[in-house]
Order: structure tokens, then sequence, then C-alpha cells
């Protein structure tokens, strides 16, 4: 079910639980502000999400009430993970649903990263 994108956080999110080690993920890289791991339903044949370590609900959370030094780990952290699987020749696709009318259904702000196929005009 779609979430709203907008608060309060809520700590028992799936992604919080992974953050906490509550259930696992297959994790590709982390550093202090950022983890990416694996989508358990991919859509691409590469299908990666990237989040925050910090609780923001959605893309309008964190880019209006993060510090500048999330903002920049979390960024570096996309790319680097695209870098790393060897994206950057053919390219990939980054995707943030916020809020209901994108149908975003976890509430931890995340990116999907898409990449190792010709993507065609849009995912969702
Ligand atoms: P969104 O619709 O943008 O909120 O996307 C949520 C994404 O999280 C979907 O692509 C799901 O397949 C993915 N997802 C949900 N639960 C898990 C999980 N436990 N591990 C990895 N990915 C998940």
């Amino acid at each position: 079910m779609a979430v709203s994108g907008r608060g309060p956080y809520d700590p028992q999110n799936v992604f919080a639980k992974i953050l906490r080690g509550e259930i696992p993920c297959r994790k590709i890289y982390e550093n202090e502000y950022a983890l990416a791991f694996h989508d358990i339903a991919p859509q691409a044949p590469v299908h990666v999400l990237v989040i925050p370590k910090g609780p923001y609900v959605s893309f309008a959370d964190f880019s209006q009430t993060a510090d500048e030094a999330e903002i920049a780990g979390f960024t570096r952290a996309v790319g680097h993970v695209a870098a790393s699987l060897g994206l950057e020749e053919d390219g990939y696709r980054l995707l943030a649903n916020m809020g209901v009318a994108a149908g975003q259904e976890v509430p931890h702000f995340h990116v999907h990263l898409f990449g190792g196929a010709a993507l065609g005009p849009m995912l969702h």
C-alpha cells in the first residue's frame, strides 16, 4: 500500500529493521551515512536500493531536513555503488518514489538503482 511520504517516521518500517540488523539484506556497500542492498523483488538485472541511515520518510523529508554531510555521504554512496557494479559504461537509472501518487511503499527514503539492461522509457 502506498504511503504519504510525510512524517512522522515509523521506526518499525522494513528498512529501519534492516538498518538495525533485525532482518537480513543482501548488502552491497555502506558508509557512515548510507546503506546499499539488493531489492528483494528486482525489476531489472541490477536493482539496488540505497538508503540513508537517518530516519527520513521520503525524498521530501531527506532533502529538506538532512544536514549537508548526510546528503553528501548518501549521494556519494549512490555514485560509488553504480560505479562499483560496472554500470557507468552502459548507463543506469535512479528513481525515488515520494508519496501516494508515486506509489511509495516503504516510508524510509530510498533511491532505486536500475541497470544491467536496456531499460526502456520508464520503470515503476
Ligand atoms: P517503493 O515503492 O519505492 O517504496 O519501493 C520499495 C521497494 O522495497 C520495492 O522495490 C520492494 O521490492 C523493496 N523491498 C521491500 N522489502 C524489502 C526487503 N526486505 N529487502 C529488500 N527490498 C525490499
